[in-house]
């Protein structure tokens, strides 16, 4: 696989702002933020999305996102904060070949609208989803 933007910016061939580094994870300001302070966390070896990702690289990264929420939330007084990774582009995920998860500050009335609990189920569709996701796991 070539380098994603996100390696290059690892690498420092891209500028970038960073907020955090270690061994296995990067995290630095998403260029064009949802509200400032908008971060991305970001593991430092290249998987295009969370099926290929290694769960230890996954939980890693939820880490510190952790870490990052309550910073973030204390330098920008958010008054909440939104964790989100986008998985292919159906799902608005633009950088497809390098996984990331959304660290994003929120503000009461920024505008940002939610999109959950907008669909329904009919009386029997709930139980039928949920066998189909069980049988899949
Ligand atoms: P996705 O839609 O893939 O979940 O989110 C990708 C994010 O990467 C977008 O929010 C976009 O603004 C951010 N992004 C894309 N290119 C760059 C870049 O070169 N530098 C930084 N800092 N962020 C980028």
């Amino acid at each position: 696989m070539s380098d994603s933007i996100f390696t290059q910016i690892i690498k420092d061939k891209i500028p970038s702002s960073k907020v955090y580094e270690d061994d296995d994870v990067v995290a630095f300001l998403d260029i064009h933020p949802i509200n400032k302070g908008h971060v991305l966390v970001v593991p430092k070896k290249q998987y295009r999305t969370i099926y290929d990702t290694p769960e230890d690289t996954l939980a890693k990264m939820m880490i510190v996102a952790k870490k990052l929420a309550t910073a973030i939330k204390k330098a920008v007084k958010a008054d909440g904060i939104n964790i989100i990774m986008n998985n292919d582009p159906a799902a608005g995920q633009m950088v497809t070949d390098h996984v990331h998860l959304h660290v994003i500050p929120r503000h009461i009335g920024d505008g940002f609208r939610e999109w959950f609990g907008v669909g329904t189920y009919n009386a029997t569709e709930m139980d039928d989803y949920a066998e189909k996701i069980r049988k899949a796991c």
